[in-house]
C-alpha cells in the first residue's frame, strides 16, 4: 500500500488545482521557505480527517482555504483527494485503488468521500485502521513526535504497538460494543 497520487485545489497556498502523482518509493519535496512543503504534509494530514485546526498551523478550520493574495481573490472551498494503492487488499474493500477526498467550506461543514461516493469520517477512519495511516496512525511523524513517543505514558505508548499490530479495529469494535 503507497500513495499514489494528491490533488490539492483551494487548500492552503494552493489557489489553483494541483495533481501529485507518486511512485512506490521514497519522495522528497524540496523548495524554498514558505513555497507550500508543510503544506502538502497539512494537507495529507487534514484529508486523512484531522479535526484540529491548530495541529495544521491555523486558528480555525476555514484557515486552511486560500485566503486570497495580493493579486488573487480567495476561494470559497478547498478540496483534496488522496489516493492509495490497495493492490495488497491492506484495505478491506474491493478496489486496487482508494481515493479518500474531503471539502469544506467556509461555512465549516466539512464532506467526506470515498472514491467518489459520499461517506462519513468514521467509514474513512474505519477503512484506514490497522494500516498505520491516517490521522493518528504511525505512518505520519510530525516534528516533535519522537520526542512525545519517547516521553509518553506506556499506556500511550502501547496504543502505538497496537495500531501496528492491527488490533486497534477490535479494540474499538468492543468498545462501541459495549456503549450500546
Ligand atoms: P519552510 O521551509 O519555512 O518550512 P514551507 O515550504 O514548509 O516553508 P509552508 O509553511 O508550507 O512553507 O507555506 C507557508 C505559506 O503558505 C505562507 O506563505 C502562507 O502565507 C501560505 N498560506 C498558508 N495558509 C494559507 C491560506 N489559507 N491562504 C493562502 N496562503 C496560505
Ligand atoms: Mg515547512
Amino acid at each position: 500500500m503507497y500513495l499514489k497520487r494528491l490533488e490539492i485545489q483551494g487548500f492552503k497556498s494552493f489557489a489553483n488545482k494541483i495533481e501529485m502523482q507518486f511512485d512506490n518509493g521514497i519522495i522528497g519535496v524540496v523548495g524554498p521557505n514558505g513555497s507550500g512543503k508543510s503544506n502538502i504534509s497539512d494537507s495529507i494530514r487534514w484529508v486523512l480527517g484531522e479535526q484540529s485546526p491548530k495541529s495544521l498551523r491555523g486558528s480555525k478550520m476555514e484557515d486552511v482555504i486560500f485566503a486570497g493574495t495580493t493579486t488573487r481573490k480567495p476561494v470559497g472551498m478547498a478540496e483534496v483527494s488522496l489516493t492509495l494503492d490497495n493492490t495488497s487488499m491492506l484495505m478491506p474493500i474491493d478496489y486496487g485503488e482508494v481515493t479518500i477526498t474531503r471539502r469544506v467550506y467556509r461555512s465549516g461543514e466539512s464532506e467526506y468521500y470515498l472514491n467518489k461516493s459520499s461517506c462519513r469520517l468514521k467509514d474513512i477512519r474505519e477503512l484506514l485502521m490497522d494500516t498505520g495511516i491516517g490521522k493518528e496512525g504511525y505512518s505520519i511523524i510530525g516534528q516533535g513526535k519522537i520526542d512525545e513517543i519517547l516521553s509518553s505514558k506506556p499506556e500511550e505508548r502501547r496504543l502505538i504497538f497496537e495500531e501496528a499490530a492491527g488490533i486497534i479495529k477490535y479494540k474499538t469494535r468492543r468498545d462501541e460494543a459495549e456503549k450500546k
